[in-house]
């Protein structure tokens, strides 16, 4: 069945949905995004999503075609008329199309583009097996806090994962664990403590990653935010992931060492629960 897209201020079927081939992020990977996820028909942290997406448009001095507040419109309305109850929505944001030039061109208008993705998202079987994950090089650019389309090496580590047989890749920037290629990276020590590394240009702020720090602070669980490395975290009691779309996922194994039992850890499943509690609690 066709989904309905919402491409430039219309509603259009997926078909008919089409940019130009001037487009910027076709020629330039001149684009931004945000994924939010949507259960029982409500989006997940909208607000958080919509305060990175202005942020990433701030620092790459991008207009932002439409308000916040339009923004909030066009997701229900898509919601609405696809009748997605469990997904994502992925909302993307190009410079617009211009004649092909390094430099930002004036006065263009910028591209908006958004679907939605039908997928089980609470019920999804990782969650009973947990993660496995490999370790490769962040090949990466410098400005990773700035949400863009540039995916090609995290589409690379999720192939190399494929290949070894893994789930997924953490990536490792001076001996320091930075991420995985699409979600923040945690392990929790011996002594109950969740680390995960600090903000700053190297890794992406995960909207999940505020909330569930906050759920696990309210919690009294212990948290530092630091960089960890890969012997740590292969010698730690538990290892997960978030993100918008996984949620909290628990990790079992690194690089086919087993992590803590080999098995979902008993932190990263309290805060799965807390954080699935309280996203739907405040859903819009
Ligand atoms: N890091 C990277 C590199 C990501 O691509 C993502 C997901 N887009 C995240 C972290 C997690 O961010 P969020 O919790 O906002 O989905």
């Amino acid at each position: 069945m066709s989904r309905t897209v919402y491409v430039n201020g219309s509603y259009v079927p997926e078909e008919d949905a089409k940019v130009s081939v001037f487009d910027r992020g076709f020629l330039f990977a001149d684009g931004v995004y945000e994924v939010t996820s949507v259960l029982d028909g409500r989006l997940l942290d909208f607000a958080g999503h919509a305060t990175r997406l202005q942020r990433s448009l701030d620092e790459l001095e991008m207009k932002s075609p439409v308000t916040m507040d339009d923004l909030l419109d066009i997701h229900r309305e898509l919601v609405r008329l696809n009748d997605l109850t469990e997904g994502m929505i992925y909302l993307q944001v190009t410079r617009g199309a211009a004649d092909r030039d390094f430099a930002y061109p004036k006065d263009v208008q910028p591209t908006l583009v958004l679907f939605t993705q039908s997928k089980t998202l609470i019920d999804s079987p990782m969650v009973k097996t947990g993660m496995k994950v490999i370790s490769i090089e962040d090949q990466r650019w410098g400005r990773r806090d700035i949400k863009t389309v540039q995916l090609l090496y995290p589409s690379m580590g999720k192939m190399m994962a494929k290949a070894a047989g893994a789930d997924d890749a953490w990536m490792v920037e001076d001996g320091l664990v930075t991420e995985g290629t699409s979600n923040n990276a945690y392990i929790v020590t011996k002594s109950g403590k969740i680390i995960t590394r600090h903000l700053g240009n190297e890794i992406l702020h995960g909207i999940t990653r505020t909330a569930v720090l906050r759920f696990a602070r309210e919690a009294q669980m212990e948290v530092e935010e630091r960089a960890f490395t890969m012997d740590e975290a292969k010698d730690a009691a538990e290892a997960f992931i978030t993100s918008a779309s996984t949620f909290v996922m628990p990790v079992v194994s690194i690089d086919g060492v087993a992590v803590g039992e080999g098995k979902p850890g008993p932190v990263a499943l309290r805060l799965r629960e807390i954080y699935l509690d309280e996203s739907r609690k405040s859903a819009i």
